[in-house]
């Protein structure tokens, strides 16, 4: 796996500012062309043609939401700067209401074979009020406008606690789990306190954890019941139609990561460029990472073997975590054998992994161990 790479890259345009967002987005397209021309001096500056791309992701932000020229051009870059002749997956996120004709198109000519709807809801009222621009109907015109351009690989985000009714959010799992989609992503609404969805609900999140674990669970069963098995806590795909590129990160596979706030993980380096667009667009690209990487070691490599592993559903093999780093799981994480005593880890053939009902709590589960790791 090492000798392959995965490349991120994050723009961070979108249309308008959703009331609960916490990503390094702006909705100022005036400075698209400042922010490509950066983003290919660093592409250029870090091109490697010595390590096959396995998979590419363009996350955002809106990719779907920028202009096609600087699409193109962005793809002719990473082909010219990378190896991508046996990439097996290009992943765009998309919004419904920009994923028009002219940009599938030009995602179609580049290669993505992969989309990602942040749909969030089917429930106009609750989309209207986390001030997103679509409403269900686009969500549908923009999947049927995909499909005509032969995407058959298509996820859809929906958030779980967004200010909506238990029933609400249910009835949005039980209608996309009947779509044509392949894949569907859960996440949890976390509610930051710069955001305007906070001050609107008085800084209370609808839900309490425990209803959130309820809603979870019965949206588990029902993708469940449509041929959505889950992998990861939050991901859910139709047979054969897993993201490759989370999954190569969730697997620890190293990626390079261009653009303001992107992560990556380079040889045995992890860093994180400057994560505001105007602190991004003023650093040199010599300097991006400066102060902001760190070299993994041995025992932080295992922690995050283990620590990324638990997320997904098929947990981690034991006789590969002895034959990566020399000491046995049991030994390396001192808590490991207390919490498989409590039944928040199982062990099956020669996987430890956390038991189905304690997904929803894998954060806890996975900070204790962390916590007591090597003592
Ligand atoms: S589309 Fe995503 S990145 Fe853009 S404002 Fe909404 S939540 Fe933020």
């Amino acid at each position: 796996m090492r000798d392959r790479y995965s490349i991120y890259v994050h723009i961070p345009f979108c249309r308008a500012r959703c009331s609960y967002c916490a990503f390094s987005s702006c909705t100022d397209l005036n400075l698209q062309q400042r922010y490509f021309d950066k983003l290919f001096e660093e592409i250029e500056y870090y091109s490697d043609k010595t390590k096959p791309i396995y998979t590419v992701y363009l996350g955002g932000g809106t990719p779907s939401a920028v202009g096609i020229k600087y699409l193109d051009a962005l793809f002719c870059k990473l082909r010219t700067c990378f190896d991508l002749s046996g990439t097996e997956e290009i992943t765009a996120e998309c919004n419904p209401e920009s994923a028009s004709n002219a940009v599938l198109a030009c995602f179609r000519r580049n290669g993505v074979d992969r989309l990602s709807f942040g749909l969030q809801s089917v429930n106009d009222v609750t989309l209207k009020a986390i001030g997103r621009l679509h409403n269900y109907h686009d969500f549908l015109c923009a999947m049927e406008r995909a499909r005509s351009f032969d995407f058959d690989n298509i996820n859809a985000d929906l958030i779980i606690g967004l200010p909506e009714s238990h029933s609400d959010f249910i009835h949005s799992v039980l209608t996309v789990a009947k779509l044509p989609v392949t894949h569907m992503s859960l996440y949890a609404l976390e509610l930051y306190k710069a955001s305007p969805l906070y001050a609107k609900l008085n800084g209370k999140a609808p839900f309490s954890d425990d209803e959130q674990a309820d809603m979870y669970d019965e949206a588990v069963q029902i993708l469940s019941c449509h041929n959505f098995a889950r992998y990861e806590i939050s991901n859910f795909a139709k047979a054969g139609k897993q993201c490759l590129h989370n999954l190569f990160y969730w697997q620890e596979g190293r990626y390079f990561a261009f653009g303001a706030a992107a992560s990556g993980f380079v040889n045995n380096t992890r860093f994180n460029n400057p994560w505001s667009i105007s602190d991004y667009l003023s650093t040199p690209v010599e300097h991006l990472h400066d102060g902001r990487c760190e070299e993994i070691d041995h025992d932080e490599e295992a922690n995050e073997f283990v620590m990324l592993g638990l997320r997904l559903e098929s947990g981690v093999s034991l006789s590969e975590f002895v034959a990566r780093f020399g000491v046995g799981f049991w030994d390396f994480f001192s808590s490991a054998n207390d919490l498989r005593d409590k039944g928040f880890l199982v062990v099956d053939g020669d996987c430890v992994r956390i038991p189905d009902d304690k997904f929803y709590v894998v954060n806890s589960i996975l900070s204790e161990l962390w916590q007591n790791a090597d003592e």
